[in-house]
Order: C-alpha cells, then sequence, then structure tokens
C-alpha cells in the first residue's frame, strides 16, 4: 500500500503548481492504492472523496507546497478514519474481566500473553490468564508455557468441558489470589461457526466483561472485515486487536474494519515474543500506512537520547557559525548511539524505500572519526588553524591520505556554510512540522 500511495503522492510533489485536475488524478491512484490493499470499495470512496473536497477546500491549489498540504490532509484523514486519538481501555475492577474472542489462528492465544505482559509489566497489574479453550487440550499448554515465560499465574481445568464454568471459577480463584485482572483466552474455530458464538456470548454473560477484545489477523484482509462484523453483531465487542503487523504488512485491515464496526483498535500486535505489543495509535498508523516513515518514533527516539542542555549550546554555536570538529564529531556519536544507522535513516520520509537495498552501516563514519581523532583540541576547536604541514600530519596519524583529508575538510566547509544559511532563514532554520 505504501509504494502505491507514494506514487500517487509522486506526481504532486515534484509539480509547483497544481491544477484541479492533477489532484483529481491524485486521488483517483490513492483509491486504487487503498482498494489494492484490501480496502473496501465504498470505503475507498468515501474516503477519497473526502479528501478531494477537502483539497479543493483548502485551497490546496494556491499553497506555497501543494504536496504537503495534500499529503496532510490525506493523513488527517486516515488518522480520523482510524479513531482519531488512542482509545481508553478500561482494566478498573475488581478483577477487572477481559475477554478475548477470534477465529483460530487470528493470535489469541499469544495476544493474551502479551496483553498479560503489558498489563504486568508496564501497569504494574497483576494479572491472571484462563485457558477457556475446551477443544484443544494443546492449547492450555501453550497458554501454560507463555505463562510461565512471562511469570503469570495461568488457570486451566483439563476434564471440565464447560468453558463457562471454567470462567467463572477462574475469577473465583483470582479474588482468592489477588490478581486484578483476568484475561479470558477462549476457543476459536477457522470460520464463523455458531456454536462458538454461542460459546463465547454466553460466557460473556455470565462474566459481564470489563472489555471485550476482538484479535484478527490483519494479514486476512477483506476476511477481517467480514468476521469483524460478525463478532461484533454477535458480542457488541469493546476494541478491536490487530496481530501480525509484522514489517509491511498492509494497514488495509485497520482502515475498513474500523469503518465497518465504528469500534476502536485498542492494540497492535507483531512477532511472537511477548514484549512486541503496542497500543493502537491512529496518527502513527495513519503515517504507516502514507509509506511517510514513523516519524513520531524518530523524534521521541532521538529526543531520549539527546541532551537538551548540549543541543541549546550547539544551536548558539551554529547560531555563531563557530560549529567545530568537536561539534561534529559528538554529533557522530548522538547518531550511533540513537542505534542502527540505516534502521533510523528508514525513518525519514521517502528514505526507507531508497536506501532499502543498500549496505549502509556505522562503518561509514570510522573514516570520518578517525581523521578528527588525528587533530589536536586546538585544530578541533579552530578548523581554521588547519593548513598543509597539518593536512599531512593529520593524513598520517589517521591512516588516510591527503586527499582523503582534504575532501573531508572541503564538505565540512560547505555544511558550515550551509548552516549560516539556514540560520538566516525564518525560525533559525529549524525544521518546520517537528516537535520539539
Ligand atoms: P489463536 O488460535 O487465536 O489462539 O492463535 P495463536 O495465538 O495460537 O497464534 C496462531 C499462530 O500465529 C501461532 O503460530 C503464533 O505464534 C502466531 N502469531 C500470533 N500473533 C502473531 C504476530 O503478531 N505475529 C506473527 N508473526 N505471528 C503471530
Ligand atoms: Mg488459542
Amino acid at each position: 500500500l505504501s509504494e502505491k500511495l507514494e506514487s500517487a503522492f509522486k506526481n504532486l510533489k515534484g509539480q509547483a503548481r497544481i491544477t484541479e485536475l492533477n489532484i483529481a488524478n491524485t486521488v483517483k491512484d490513492i483509491r486504487r492504492a487503498l482498494i489494492d490493499a484490501d480496502v473496501n470499495f465504498k470505503i475507498a470512496k468515501e474516503f477519497t472523496d473526502k479528501v478531494k473536497e477537502k483539497a479543493l477546500g483548502e485551497k490546496v491549489i494556491n499553497s506555497v507546497s501543494p504536496g504537503q498540504l495534500m499529503v496532510k490532509i490525506v493523513q488527517d484523514e486516515l488518522t480520523e478514519l482510524m479513531g482519531g486519538t488512542a482509545a481508553d481501555f478500561s482494566v478498573t475492577g475488581n478483577p477487572a474481566i477481559i475477554l478475548i474472542a477470534g477465529l483460530q489462528g487470528s493470535g489469541k492465544t499469544t495476544f493474551t500473553g502479551k496483553l498479560a505482559n503489558y498489563l504486568k509489566v508496564q501497569k504494574g497489574k497483576s494479572p491472571m490468564v484462563v485457558a477457556a479453550d475446551i477443544y484443544r487440550p494443546a492449547a492450555i499448554d501453550q497458554l501454560t508455557v507463555l505463562g510461565e515465560q512471562i511469570g503469570v499465574p495461568v488457570y486451566a481445568e483439563r476434564d471440565n468441558k464447560d468453558a463457562v464454568s471454567i470462567a467463572l471459577n477462574a475469577i473465583k480463584e483470582a479474588r482468592a489470589q489477588n490478581k486484578n485482572v483476568v484475561i479470558i483466552d477462549t476457543a476459536g474455530r477457522l470460520a464463523i461457526d455458531e456454536a462458538m458464538m454461542t460459546e463465547v456470548a454466553n460466557i460473556k454473560q455470565a462474566v459481564n466483561p470489563t472489555e471485550i477484545l476482538f484479535v484478527v489477523d490483519a494479514m486476512t484482509g477483506q476476511d477481517a472485515v467480514n468476521t469483524a462484523k460478525a463478532f461484533n453483531d454477535r458480542l457488541d465487542f469493546t476494541g478491536v486487536v490487530l496481530t501480525k503487523l509484522d514489517g509491511d504488512t498492509r494497514g488495509g485491515a485497520a482502515l475498513s474494519i474500523k469503518y465497518t464496526v465504528q469500534k476502536p483498535i485498542k492494540f497492535m500486535s507483531s512477532g511472537e515474543k511477548m514484549d512486541t505489543l503496542d497500543v493502537f495509535y491512529p496518527d502513527r498508523m495513519a503515517q504507516r500506512i502514507l509509506g511517510m516513515g514513523d516519524i513520531a518514533s524518530l523524534v521521541e527516539k532521538a529526543q531520549q537520547q539527546f541532551d537538551e542542555e548540549k543541543a541549546k549550546k550547539l544551536e548558539k554555536k551554529i547560531r555563531k557559525n563557530q560549529f567545530d570538529f568537536q561539534d561534529f564529531l559528538e554529533q557522530l556519536q548522538q547518531i550511533k548511539k540513537m542505534g542502527n544507522l540505516k534502521d533510523l535513516m528508514g525513518m525519514i520520509p521517502g528514505v526507507g524505500k531508497a536506501i532499502k537495498d543498500i549496505d549502509i552501516n556505522d562503518d561509514a563514519f570510522k573514516g570520518i572519526e578517525a581523521i578528527i581523532y588525528s587533530m589536536t583540541p586546538e585544530e578541533r576547536a579552530n578548523p581554521d588553524l588547519i593548513d598543509q604541514r597539518r593536512k599531512a600530519r593529520i593524513a598520517k596519524g589517521s591512516g588516510k591520505d591527503i586527499q582523503e583529508v582534504n575532501a573531508f575538510m572541503k564538505q565540512f566547509e560547505q555544511m558550515k556554510k550551509m548552516m549560516g544559511a539556514m540560520n538566516k532563514l525564518p525560525m533559525g532554520g529549524r525544521m518546520p512540522g517537528f516537535r520539539r
């Protein structure tokens, strides 16, 4: 989906002027991309009609950067369609009771483990998980293994063939053990089935859950919507969990499900490790779908590592055009601290795809570091000090040849000039749209 949308925007990005005609074309491309990603035709049409209306209304045609404004409109609409802001998830109650429902193989048992782990580690709760799948003995074993892994007690009754009584007994036991959340993992079938629905509905009736989460495999596309509808008609669930959002799984299901059942998506899950559960943020998902890179997490990641003090000092130095080699070296080290360089670059809009097949590793910095390390502190602080004689010494010290040192010095000077030019822009050359 992302690639298709990217190409839909490509035209716009390259065009300084925009006409009504190419808005219409772009909107058509977006619609096609959505439909290709399993978004229901009707939903895709309604969505793109709204985008078109907004684009014309917000005078995209006359704006300074029409491409960006268009992207923003699509992103805002996507965010809105997926629920706007992150939905509440309630774990109040004594205990809070969370009922998990969905088809077999959708990832219910795995999610039960992940949710228990999340509530325990992130929310300081003491959960208990319940194996209410009475048809497959292996299901009890599976949950038992997960429970041991995350250090959460598992309630099961191997000889009891009544899922409702297992659930009720589990809640009693949880109270006795002072557990404040009970997560009930239920049995699923391969397809929607009356017996399964009746059983889950009966459990719901008996335990009066705080939350009923419908778990759905994000890779099942259009089928996911039909399943969601059937479960919602019967259970009136409180939220959706999208699983198997690994790697580049298309986001189409998120869109269609939210639109069709009008229930919030509360969690997204990827991978089989217990700590890969995330609260669902519609805006981040919208960005991901758009192939714009997850800018929010990039900024967050950078902020975690970046020392505010240092940043301010650096900004001052840049403003006074005093940026030197020592500063540059520290910047390099900051970047390296943030993690794998390729991953980081992949989060920058448009870059991810371009560098997909390129081998980038942190060694790319090593040569530059070696050159700077071979400078004396005075030289690092006063780049102007470095004459031919010093250059020769630095080259020798760093194991580079003089041309490489020259090339680097030249690049550094150019970069400094660019920084100087940015200073003259309004806002001190800071990138608009980046939250601080
Ligand atoms: P259930 O039948 O609904 O309980 O589904 P399970 O939790 O047993 O999951 C079915 C299969 O999908 C298992 O092999 C899981 O390891 C796998 N699985 C579950 N969630 C994810 C996920 O988010 N990503 C990936 N890649 N696999 C998952
Ligand atoms: Mg299961």
